[in-house]
Parts: C-alpha cells; sequence; structure tokens
C-alpha cells in the first residue's frame, strides 16, 4: 500500500514531534507531557481516542473504510533515568532524565503510521489500533494497558501486533531484523535475605551465622544453572549485589544477596524459578538459618508468533529491499514489556538501526548509554515500516481478493551503504 515516497510529506513535522519529546523526557506510568504532545500531534485525524486511566496512556482507534479485522500498533513514550551526554542540538533539558532507549522515536513513528494509514483510511480492510503506552523501563506500562482493554479497543480482539525498536548501536541506519520464536530474554529479580543469629567472631557455636550460607547459595546457584539448564536454552543468573556484617570479629544477624536471572523460553523460565527457591531453601536448611526470597518475575519472554515474523520480515523485505530487512541470527539478552500482548495475541516485534551515518555501528554507544545517538531518520523510517505491516496484515485477511496489498516492491530514499552481513539486533532494554 505503502512505498518510500509516501512517509516524505511527515517526514519533518515527524521529526520534531521526536525532538520535542526528546526535550522534555519522562519517568514511569505518568508522562502528562508525553501524552499531551501525542494527543496534539494526532489531532485532526479521523480516530476514536481514549486515554488510561491508571496511567497516561493514548489509546486511538482508526476505522478502515472497508470491513475487517482489527491490529495494533505499539510505541512505547517513556524515557530513562540516565543524565544525557549525546551533544545532539535537541538534548533534554529535564537534568537526569534521557530518551536513552529512543522510545520518543517509537512514538513519533506510530503517530507517523497513524498519519499515513489514515490517509488510505478508504483503502484499509479492517481497524487499526495504535497502542501509545508508558512504563515500558520496567513499570509493565503494556500489562496495565491491556487490563485496561487495549486488545480489544476496536470492538473486538486484535487478530495481530506489532512494536519496532530502535537500536543506536550493531544495527546500520535503516536495516530492520527480526526473528521468529524469543527475540528477548525474561527478566527477574531475586533478593534473598538470610537470618540467623548474630554474636561474637570467637564463638561461632553459640550464634547461627548467615555469611557461609550466604556464600554456598551464591555458588551453589551457579553450578544450579549448569546442572539443570540446557546448554542450547540458556539462562544468565548474577549475583550483583551481596552484603552483610558491619566487623571483622561480629557475626551478623542477617545477610542479603541480589540477583538478576535472564532467559529465553518459557519452559527455562519456569524451571530455574522453581530451581532458584529450591537450591537457597535446601542450603538454609542444613544451615538452620531462616530465609525469605522475594523472586519478581519482571518481564516474560518476548516471543515472536513464527507466521506473523515471517509475515513482517517478507512485508518489509518488499518495502525496503532483501538486503535491509533481516533475520537476526540470535535473540538479545534484553526485555521488554511488549511480551505481554505477544502472550496474548500473535504478532512480531522487531528492530530497526539508528546508528548515524558515519558511526560504526559496532562501536557506536548503545541503547541506555549517556551518549547514544539515534538517527532522525529511523523516525519515518519506522513510520513506514509500521504503517506497512498494518495495512498489508489487514489486506492479507481480507476475503477480498481485490484488496490492495502490499506486494508491489519499493525503492527506498534511505541510505543504501548497510552491509547486510554484518545485521543483528540490537540491544533494547
Ligand atoms: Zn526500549
Ligand atoms: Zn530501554
Amino acid at each position: 500500500m505503502f512505498t518510500a515516497s509516501d512517509v516524505l510529506p511527515y517526514a519533518d513535522r515527524l521529526i520534531s514531534l521526536r525532538h520535542a519529546l526528546h526535550r522534555e523526557p519522562e519517568l514511569g506510568l505518568d508522562l502528562p507531557r508525553s501524552q499531551a504532545k501525542v494527543l496534539e500531534a494526532l489531532a485532526g485525524l479521523p480516530l476514536e481516542i481514549t486515554t488510561g486511566r491508571d496511567l497516561t496512556s493514548v489509546t486511538a482507534v482508526l476505522r478502515g473504510g472497508r470491513p475487517g479485522p482489527a491490529v495494533l500498533l505499539r510505541g512505547d513514550m517513556d524515557a530513562l533515568p540516565v543524565p544525557e551526554e549525546s551533544g545532539v542540538a535537541y538534548a533534554s533539558t529535564i537534568p537526569g532524565v534521557m530518551h536513552a532507549c529512543g522510545h520518543d522515536i517509537h512514538t513519533s513513528a506510530v503517530v507517523g503510521a497513524a498519519h499515513l494509514l489514515a490517509s488510505r483510511r478508504a483503502e484499509l480492510a479492517g481497524d487499526v489500533v495504535f497502542m501509545f503506552q508508558p512504563g515500558e523501563e520496567g513499570q509493565r506500562g503494556a500489562k496495565v494497558m491491556i487490563d485496561e482493554g487495549v486488545l480489544d479497543a476496536a470492538g473486538s480482539r486484535v487478530i495481530a501486533a506489532y512494536a519496532i525498536h530502535v537500536a543506536s548501536t550493531v544495527l546500520p541506519l535503516g536495516v530492520v531484523a527480526t526473528r521468529p520464536g524469543t527475540i528477548l530474554a525474561a527478566s527477574d529479580s531475586v533478593t534473598v535475605t538470610v537470618h540467623g543469629k548474630g554474636g561474637h567472631g570467637s564463638s561461632p557455636h553459640l550464634a547461627v551465622d548467615p555469611v557461609p550460607a550466604l556464600c554456598e547459595m551464591v555458588t551453589a546457584l551457579q553450578t544450579m544453572v549448569t546442572r539443570t539448564v540446557d546448554a542450547f536454552d540458556p539462562a544468565v543468573l548474577t549475583v550483583g549485589s551481596i552484603h552483610a556484617g558491619s566487623a571483622f570479629n561480629v557475626i551478623p544477624a542477617s545477610g542479603t544477596f541480589q540477583a538478576t536471572v535472564r532467559t529465553f523460553s518459557p519452559g527455562t523460565h519456569r524451571t530455574i524459578q522453581a530451581a532458584v527457591r529450591r537450591v537457597v531453601r535446601g542450603i538454609a536448611d542444613a544451615h538452620g538459618v531462616r530465609v525469605e526470597i522475594d523472586y519478581q518475575a519482571n518481564y516474560p519472554v518476548t516471543v515472536n508468533d513464527p507466521a506473523e515474523a515471517a509475515f513482517a520480515l517478507a512485508t518489509v523485505q518488499r518495502l525496503v529491499g532483501p538486503q535491509r530487512a533481516v533475520q537476526a541470527p540470535q535473540p538479545v539478552a534484553g526485555a521488554e514489556d511488549f511480551s505481554f500482548v505477544l502472550e496474548q495475541v500473535p504478532g512480531a516485534y522487531l528492530m530497526i538501526g539508528a546508528v548515524p551515518p558515519g558511526t560504526d555501528p559496532a562501536t557506536a554507544p548503545m541503547n541506555h548509554a549517556p551518549q547514544a545517538i539515534f538517527d532522525d531518520r529511523s523516525v519515518p523510517e519506522a513510520a513506514l515500516v509500521l504503517a506497512t505491516l498494518a495495512a498489508a496484515r489487514l489486506a492479507a485477511a481480507s476475503p477480498d481478493p481485490s484488496s490492495p496489498d502490499s506486494s508491489s516492491p519499493a525503492s527506498s530514499s534511505w541510505d543504501s551503504s548497510a552491509a547486510p552481513g554484518s545485521a543483528a539486533p540490537g540491544t533494547p532494554e
């Protein structure tokens, strides 16, 4: 339905919106200024708009001119508590807060997709739900929006959902990557607190020392991973913090450690949650200490539906050419709350390179770094990809064979110097 030239009339406005969002980044679930900017940018379009109850989300529904199902496009809006050092002219004016993960681009791209799709509304064979979500960076904003009904906003459950994430490293500008199955890890956090009985360092038999128990737990957890987890379905468990005691000759009453756990399949995710509890409790029993385990499963594995990932890749390849739309060779150990959407409906999560030309993608500062720079040209590119995915998916679901589709190859105006062989997913969260 779309070609690269279709987005050009919108590019300047979308990039201006991106700069405005970038200058005024906000954190978490409460993003009133970002929400206002999105509402202003959507004003005048034929959309049914609702805003969130427990978060400053925006849900917009575009009704196609022809009957059909609904599909969903997601854009996250939140920033990070990172002091910006990018040096760009539109840098953050909020101290200590930066759009270091490029969500300003995602928001602007979904606005662009809304404009593009609205311009072809009569041809659309169904509805499009635009999901503008706060709180991706750890606050489960997507889950809150699902609970508030975003997947059914068009009146029926969406049949497919898509999101795209920019990468400030690895992927050259404009190169899109996705893969079937797991694309991002599950992310858990564990806090273990061991309670013993404090005493004199000279008389451990009169105390209950939590320190040896803590130490055994840390090493036993590493052994547990190697003995429990399939080498071809891996897990990472890192104890990043351990604290006990205050003096060399005092046995402390308690101690604690914290770990992050990353897994790539729902099966290993379940296995390791149970194994962490079993190992920690067993060692606590052996030492006669009491233990508290706070295991937080933060975000589940992000799993692309194989058919949707294949459809998305083929559709984007027709749009930008096979050299600039590639299958990612492996998942990334970052995590995403779009995983909650993909647990409910089929869909695909894609990544797009935003490395500025002249910067080596291999060494460019990564997402979340204070120096990360995301090229403006990724905004219209991502808008075009999202609009094309929505239109093509509705066309594919249409029983009407005369329904417009996106099968006509289109050339792109973007940098074509990308090296396809080097393409691999970037690193979101
Ligand atoms: Zn992100
Ligand atoms: Zn992030």
